[in-house]
């Protein structure tokens, strides 16, 4: 499969890792919306959200546990910081390997774009 996000993972392709472990990769954003802006990935290929069921709680709930300690260690967790996952078009998700975005070091807006 030619996912960008699979091959990232697997060190294929060069990129800012900053957190790794057997089940998650986390790394900056290559083109970053916020002073602080990473990636939160499972190494395992799943789409989306959507292609998601109640088996991969666990790996969801470790995800958001990852991205809340990436958060604390790259000095946003005081100021606060937006996580947020796109889903399909209307989402406004690029790239179909689900990830979770940390942003942060700058006050989001409300609404969303
Ligand atoms: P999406 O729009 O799917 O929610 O987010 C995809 C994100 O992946 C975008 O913010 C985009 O900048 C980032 N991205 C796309 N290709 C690469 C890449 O090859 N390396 C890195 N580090 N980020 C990428
Ligand atoms: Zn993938």
């Amino acid at each position: 499969m030619n996912c960008i996000f699979c091959q990232i993972a697997a060190g294929e392709i060069d990129s800012d890792i900053i957190y790794e472990d057997d089940r998650v990769v986390a790394f900056r954003d290559l083109n970053p919306q916020a002073p602080v802006h990473l990636l939160i990935i499972p190494r395992e290929h799943i789409a989306n959200l959507d292609a998601t069921s109640a088996a991969d709680a666990e790996l969801l709930g470790h995800c958001a546990l990852v991205a809340a300690d990436i958060a604390r260690t790259e000095g946003i967790a005081e100021s606060g910081y937006r996580l947020l996952l796109n889903v399909g078009a209307d989402g406004g998700q690029s790239v179909d390997h689900l990830h979770l975005h940390l942003l942060g070091g700058r006050r989001m807006q409300w609404p969303p774009g």
